[in-house]
């Protein structure tokens, strides 16, 4: 098998893509050698195409309100132990300034399928922050909204906008999805983000329930097809009070992996090193730079309000991750060679 992963990490760095046997093969038959070539090519393929950079984008979720009920999150509309919030315009011009007198320039602005946060309500907030802070690059991921919403938030200014596709599997998607949620519907939200001009991302998640290798695959294929601009990769983390609380946790080393595969298979798009692979793997975040990323998601350093996020557990091993610290990663990964933007 190890001459064989080799050939494969060979087609998939020359073609981009690999036959669905050898591609559950490479997944399946991972190894310290497979994991080491792979990784190899991916950090070297980012150099190539992205030069040895690191963007740092800071994330604020501005309302954990949520309509929607899906079984992995612990915000979701019925969690009774949730306590809620929604920033005040404000607030959010505190937080995002947070971000800004570091020297961020990109920042993701998030929140659960929040009804009060309008359309209208949206735009003044794009207006907002865009005419605080000049040269800032604003992404979004407000859920699945209408079409003509995307087209006002690009035009207030948004540059990017984060769906994600769940499963590319129907079975699949229902079993983690409740039922008044589609697949399609949330792949339609991310052809009309292209079609509004937007720089698009997805995410996705190993180890989800019910996931089997081929799950795996289509989502795989789903992401060469969608060709998403940003991409973020982690572990499926059970959180409390969600309906999959007594799941198990996906695999870090397996997200890590599959970083350095989506690499190969999409040069161009900007690989994220999020928060929650730091819950699943040691040192995740910087470990997703040996793999390919080449973007660091941090979150405000209110600790308080971070944990009130609730999509996942800031926690390794019940330990509580400590508040994100942006001048020690800088300094890690000036350590490794890495320009950080
Ligand atoms: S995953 Fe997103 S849409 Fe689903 S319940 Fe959580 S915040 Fe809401």
């Amino acid at each position: 098998m190890g001459n064989a992963m080799s050939e494969y990490v060979d087609e998939l760095l020359a073609s981009g893509s690999l036959e669905k046997g050898r591609f559950a093969e490479l997944l399946k038959y991972r190894n310290l050698e497979s994991t080491k070539e792979l990784f190899d090519r991916a950090d070297r393929l980012r150099n190539q195409v992205q030069g040895k950079r690191v963007t740092v984008c800071g994330r604020l979720m501005i309302s954990n309100y949520c309509k929607n009920e899906c079984k992995m999150c612990g915000i979701r509309r019925d969690n009774r132990f949730v306590q809620r919030f929604r920033l005040s315009e404000e607030q959010i011009l505190d937080y995002v300034d947070e971000f800004y007198s570091k020297g961020i320039r990109s920042v993701l602005l998030e929140s659960g399928e929040d009804s009060f946060l309008t359309e209208d309500g949206i735009t003044e907030i794009i207006h907002m922050v865009k005419e605080s802070f000049s040269g800032l690059q604003l992404f979004l991921a407000f859920g699945e909204r209408k079409k003509t919403s995307f087209v006002k938030w690009k035009e207030a200014g948004a540059e990017g906008y984060f769906i994600n596709h769940g499963s590319e599997n129907e079975q699949h998607f229902k079993k983690i999805f409740p039922s008044n949620m589609s697949p399609l519907l949330k792949k339609q939200s991310l052809w009309e983000l292209k079609e509004a001009g937007y720089r698009v991302g997805s995410h996705f998640l190993i180890g989800t329930p019910y996931q089997t290798v081929e799950h795996v695959l289509e989502d795989i294929y789903f992401l060469k097809t969608l060709r998403p601009d940003f991409l973020s990769v982690g572990a499926f983390l059970p959180v409390s009070k969600s309906v999959f609380a007594d799941q198990r946790s996906g695999n870090g080393e397996m997200a890590l992996y599959l970083m350095a595969v989506f690499r190969l298979m999409l040069p161009g798009c900007h690989i994220f090193a999020s928060p929650s692979i730091d819950c699943v793997y040691a040192d995740g975040r910087i470990t997703a730079f040996d793999a390919g990323a080449d973007m660091l998601l941090v979150d405000v350093s209110d600790i308080a309000l971070v944990e009130r996020y609730g999509v996942y557990e800031r926690k390794h091993r019940r330990l509580a991750l400590p508040a994100d610290n942006l001048a020690v990663f800088i300094d890690r990964l000036e350590e490794r060679g890495f320009t950080v933007i």
